[in-house]
């Protein structure tokens, strides 16, 4: 596809002075779990989501309301700064609500939020890793694979380094800059396991604010990428055969499991967790089964298991946790495409059940 936009020409414009006044980009997730945002100016720069206007939509072109009642009401909840516009323009994470006040169906922020303060007093941090695809939209393959026919199967590509090894690494680098820009909480990138696949890791995050820097890098990664004319894919498996599926490994410590003794604590939260495995997996990402067959590094959906260093394992237990005996663990089942809400609520809600 070629590129619609012409940077130089854009940027001709975007250096022309904006006033006193700020553009705003509200960003929500629709009923596929999908990006969605549109812009408002305000008149002064906001400091915090809560000094921004709510603001509406029409649900009914979103698949969020029916056409007689269609408005769905956003509450700017996380505040950003915007890299594509720059200067003072800021994007906002939102949630929706009803027009009676009550939290839209859709908006899994709301449920996840109160858990998470119920627990403040643990200090539950999050690192996720977002593995996902780029793809060509010309040929709907994986970019950089070629037109007819396969790439050398799997091997040389994880953290490769080289032509023929590594396909769209201006759009990883764009995105890692743009999230530190933003404000995001990026700890690091790699190049995955299949070509044309990629992960970035965001954290550690206390609480909700994982859920929140995830959904923004997910909304930077998508808008750098419509810059290059390039697709992102965050289909568990998106390409069937023998080639690696993708995921969102949730890393998760509380306060009593990085103190002495941590190692303890970490394996009562996974007791309590594998008495839940299937509420877990109802959770854990749409066509996950695709993904969890118990090859290509995972552990099969229909059993719970967990080891230190194990990657075949549902959780793993890191080596040097193991060994220090204080730290996190790692939950491999959540799917690249879950909403962190659902899943790092679910987490906390099972951690702290009662004995
Ligand atoms: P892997 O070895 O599984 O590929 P990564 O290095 O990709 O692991 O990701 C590990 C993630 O765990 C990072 O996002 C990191 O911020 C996060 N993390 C590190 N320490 C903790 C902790 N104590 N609690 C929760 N998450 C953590
Ligand atoms: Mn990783
Ligand atoms: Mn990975
Ligand atoms: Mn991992």
């Amino acid at each position: 596809m070629a590129v619609v936009s012409n940077a130089n020409l854009l940027s001709k414009y975007l250096d022309l002075d904006q006033g006193e006044k700020v553009q705003v980009e509200y960003v929500w997730i629709d009923a596929l779990g999908q990006l969605r945002s549109k812009t408002k100016t305000v008149e002064s720069v906001p400091q915090k989501a809560s000094d921004l206007p709510e603001w509406n939509f029409d649900g009914s072109s979103t698949g969020q309301a029916e056409g007689h009642d269609s408005d769905v009401l956003m509450q700017p909840v996380a505040l950003y700064n915007d890299p594509f516009r720059g200067g003072n323009n800021k994007f906002a994470i939102c949630e929706l609500f009803n027009p009676d006040g009550t939290p839209h169906k859709t908006n899994h922020r709301h449920a996840c939020a109160k858990i998470m303060s119920a627990h403040a007093d643990q200090k539950p941090w999050f690192g996720i890793e977002q593995e996902y695809m780029l793809f060509d939209p010309e040929t709907s393959k994986p970019y950089g694979w070629p037109k007819h026919g396969f790439p050398e199967p799997q091997g040389k590509y994880y953290c490769g380094v080289g032509a023929g090894k590594i396909f769209g690494r201006d759009i990883v680098e764009a995105h890692y800059r743009a999230c530190l820009h933003a404000g995001v909480n990026i700890s690091g990138v790699n190049a995955e396991v299949a070509p044309g696949q990629f992960e970035y890791q965001v954290g550690p995050c206390e609480g909700i604010v994982m859920g929140d820097d995830l959904w923004a890098a997910r909304y930077l990664l998508e808008r750098v990428s419509e810059d290059f004319g390039i697709c992102v894919s965050i289909h568990p498996k998106p390409i069937k055969g023998d080639w690696n599926g993708a995921g969102c490994h949730t890393n998760v410590s509380t306060l009593a499991m990085r103190e002495e003794g941590g190692l303890a604590e970490i394996e009562k939260a996974i007791n309590k967790m594998a008495a839940r495995h299937n509420e877990h997996i109802a959770v854990y990402g749409e066509d996950n089964d695709q993904r969890l067959t118990g090859r290509h590094e995972t552990g099969h959906i229909d059993q719970f298991s967990y080891g230190v260093a194990n990657r075949g394992a549902s959780i793993r237990i890191p080596r040097h946790v193991g060994k220090e005996g204080k730290g996190y663990f790692e939950d491999r089942r959540p799917a690249s495409n879950i909403d962190p809400y659902q899943v790092t609520g679910i987490i906390i809600e099972s951690i702290f059940l009662p004995e």
